[in-house]
């Protein structure tokens, strides 16, 4: 169709309205990130791809009597970013259901427990309140979560529960009642009721999922209706943001089914691909021909679906996360024990039937490893699953891996073509913990991009969010600056560059789910994502890539944001 448009065009004959495009945006600076970077002017697309790019000349001689065309007045456009790590139905909740101080702003005990008995005020006697926690203590004054007794003050009647980020949470006094859970009860294996110090008694600090599930299991879960409606609202804030595709790691099947309702009925405006979540209680210390049953009983094989929804594969969690990543050498406070190293949540030989299972059936895997000792694991483990099932080609990821690597690391992830997956927003919310545990010199959460890009090179490093925080110019700033929320750099020699880094979010996150030839460019042929910014990313200051905001997105071929409408 192409050669033939051009003919035309060379002949000067008007464009025939059926080959004509729907929209061409013009004037502008498109950023292409193509194999070679192109810049161009112009961009035409019909249906659900692009035509053409180019040149304002060429691309505007397509148009027909029924095109639209939009001057972009030299804005930057660059392909619709795609959010390789995201929990997205939790992200939803959030904005829709629960007290969110997941926001970015600073915060104090007072502040918090302020904001919690507002909303109370409007909750029922008896019903859950659950609130989603800052990214970490980092953005709280105190440098702490409110205590059970501090809550009990403003929810007398209600069951309270705060999850920060995963692995800590806070329950009033009405809560424990609900759960049996006494200053008598003993820590469970792998997690910890923080306890204080003179009396013995609990403080409504809870640590890790052992802990939290007494309270977790009590909390109703949320209608089919919320559920929907969480998902669009996420939806429409992605777009917002200019993303326009999600890698959703650790799904249960549920909410895979929830998606599917929402495309079927609805449609969507952002393209999801599913990492279902393998559980530990699945698949460890079972013999080699249940895991493969459970394996082949979780989901269809790699690249299942279409554009809009898609099964990739699994995510196994390896180790635990900042209060418990798994490591060589101890933390500097000993947070659940004399020579805390954080847990391993596999042990090897079921991560290897795991992983052999995965080979079998074709599924692609993402593991969650936070600490060294992780990395080393799961390296190894692949490297021997490798002999039986090559890796290389598989397109397996390191998911966080935000420690520096060893010469043995490299050479195995190199030698199976992995890819590593990072969150550098990360390095900016949850920065000041990782270095106060840790210690300086680790780098804590801030990822070795440089070391781990020079190594593998595109397209074998991508970018997520993991929800600290869902704003990717954020995570792009992140990539770039490596600051913490206090403006402390961490390692400055493993920064980013600009075209590095929209590789990141954009052609290497295509790589990463099998999606290169449809996504992660603007180029003919392709998918219409694509993101119309405030600045030019390229040259803006480094410090105001994080204040960027779309102006325009466009998923499919279909204008889904614009800002001020
Ligand atoms: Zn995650």
């Amino acid at each position: 169709m192409l050669v033939l448009l051009l003919l035309w065009t060379g002949c000067g004959s008007a464009v025939p309205p059926e080959l004509a495009p729907d929209l061409i945006l013009h004037n502008a600076k498109i950023i292409t990130v193509d194999p070679d970077f192109r810049v161009v002017e112009a961009a035409a697309i019909k249906g659900s791809r692009f035509l053409a790019v180019g040149s304002n000349d060429h691309v505007l001689n397509l148009a027909g009597s029924q095109t639209s065309l939009v001057d972009l007045e030299g804005r930057t456009a660059i392909p619709g970013l795609i959010d390789s790590h995201i929990h997205a139905l939790h992200f939803g909740w959030h904005i829709t259901k629960h007290v969110n101080f997941s926001t970015g702003e600073r915060l104090t005990v007072e502040s918090m427990v302020a904001r919690i008995g507002e909303w109370a005020k409007n909750v029922p006697p008896g019903k859950w309140i659950y609130a989603r926690g800052p990214y970490s203590l980092d953005f709280v004054a105190e440098g702490r979560l409110p205590n059970r007794w501090e809550v009990d003050a403003v929810t007398p009647e209600n069951p309270f529960f705060m999850n920060m980020q995963g692995h800590v949470g806070v329950v009033n006094s009405y809560a424990m009642r609900l759960a049996g859970v006494t200053k008598r009860t003993p820590d469970p294996e792998g997690g910890k009721f923080v306890r204080d110090p003179k009396t013995g008694e609990l403080t409504g600090i809870v640590y890790e999922f052992p802990a939290m599930n007494p309270f977790r299991g009590l909390i109703p879960r949320h209608s089919l209706e919320d559920n929907l409606n969480a998902v669009r609202k996420a939806n429409e804030v992605f777009n917002s943001l200019g993303i326009t595709s999600v890698v959703n790691l650790a799904m249960p099947q549920w909410e895979f089914a929830v998606l599917r309702q929402l495309w079927r009925d609805e449609g969507l405006t952002v393209r999801w691909t599913a990492m279902l979540r393998a559980d530990a209680r699945v698949f460890l210390n079972k013999p080699y021909s249940e895991v493969e049953a459970e394996m082949r009983a979780l989901g269809p094989p790699t690249r299942f679906g279409n554009d809009w929804l898609k099964i990739n594969g699994i995510k196994i969690v390896l180790d635990g996360f900042v209060e418990a990543a798994y490591m060589r050498e101890p933390y500097l406070e000993d947070i659940f024990g004399k020579g805390w190293r954080g847990i391993l949540l596999w042990d090897r030989e079921s991560l290897k039937s795991a992983l052999r299972a995965a080979g079998k059936y074709g599924i692609q895997v993402a593991i969650h490893v936070t600490g060294d000792a992780a990395v080393d694991v799961a390296l190894e483990v692949m490297d021997e699953v490798d002999r039986e099932y090559p890796v290389a080609g598989r397109r397996w990821s390191l998911e966080h891996a935000g420690v520096m690597p060893t010469e043995e690391n490299l050479e195995i992830a190199e030698r199976l073509k992995v890819i590593i997956s990072t969150q550098q927003s990360m390095g900016w919310s949850i920065g000041k913990t990782f270095k106060k545990w840790w210690g300086p010199e680790m780098g804590g959460i801030f990822a070795p991009n440089k070391t781990w890009l020079q190594a593998l090179g595109h397209p074998y490093l991508k970018a997520g969010s993991d929800n600290r925080p869902i704003n990717p110019f954020i995570g792009f700033w992140a990539y770039l600056a490596r600051k913490d929320v206090d403006g402390e750099v961490a390692k400055p020699e493993e920064a980013l560059g600009r075209e590095d880094t929209l590789r990141l979010y954009t052609s290497n996150a295509a790589y990463g789910i099998f999606e290169e030839k449809e996504r992660g460019s603007i180029e003919a042929g392709k998918l219409a994502d694509l993101v119309v910014l405030s600045e030019d990313i390229m040259s803006v200051p480094e410090d105001q890539v994080r204040e960027i905001k779309p102006v325009m997105t466009v998923v499919g071929g279909k204008i889904v944001f614009q800002q001020g409408s």
